[in-house]
């Protein structure tokens, strides 16, 4: 589906550090242990790629990977936690609103949630973020493979009724499993489909 190489591209800490916008480009945001890095790593086939974005000092950057030649993916730090000082957590959140709003090849972001979680409050500040930011996300749940179908239905309609107040939402759920390789597939070609 991505002819080329899967790669860590680099992790970028100001606006003006970004690679040319000179391709589609998704995002993936999601609470810190969402399953943000085995997803992108079940994703993209390599092992332990997206582990890059958890290890200390990259938890603040924006890191991009190619995905082949033709799209970038984003991996934003998870959310949720943030222990960092005041400043720090300041300057990242310059960062990310500015990332969201001014990206032209941003084709969509990918807000990550844990299916035995639903949406919590954070969940929602992102969401309100990119409904500010005029980008288009789509909710991918996580972990299926630990519920299941009548709980999985339950967190389904949970989500369903929490997007409606979001403008940017889009309606189709993704529900997916790292663990089972479940989803993988669809969510590829969503974002292969994204020119
Ligand atoms: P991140 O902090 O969002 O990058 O989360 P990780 O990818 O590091 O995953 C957090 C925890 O959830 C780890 O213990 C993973 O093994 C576990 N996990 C992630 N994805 C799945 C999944 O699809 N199924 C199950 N059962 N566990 C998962």
């Amino acid at each position: 589906l991505f002819t080329g190489p899967v790669d860590f591209l680099k992790g970028v800490v100001a606006m003006d550090g970004l690679p040319p916008a000179d391709r589609p480009e998704v995002c993936f945001a999601g609470r810190s242990n969402v399953g943000k890095s085995s997803l992108i790593n079940a994703l993209t086939g390599r092992r332990a790629l997206a582990r890059t974005s958890n290890t200390p000092g990259r938890t603040q950057e924006i890191n991009f990977f190619t995905l082949g030649e033709s799209h970038y993916l984003v991996d934003l730090p998870g959310y949720g936690f943030a222990k960092a000082p005041v400043p720090v957590v300041e300057k990242w959140q310059r960062l990310l609103r500015a990332y969201l709003a001014g990206r032209a090849n941003l084709r969509r972001a990918f807000v990550l949630v844990d299916m035995r979680h639903g949406i919590k409050d954070v969940d929602h500040e992102i969401m309100t973020l990119l409904d500010k930011s005029a980008v288009t996300f789509q909710v991918v749940l996580t972990k299926s493979d630990k519920l299941g179908a009548a709980a999985q239905d339950k967190t389904l309609a949970q989500v369903r009724g929490a997007l409606a107040r979001h403008p940017a939402a889009f309606p189709e759920l993704l529900v997916t499993s790292s663990e089972k390789r479940d989803g993988l597939d669809s969510l590829r070609a969503i974002i292969a489909g994204l020119g």
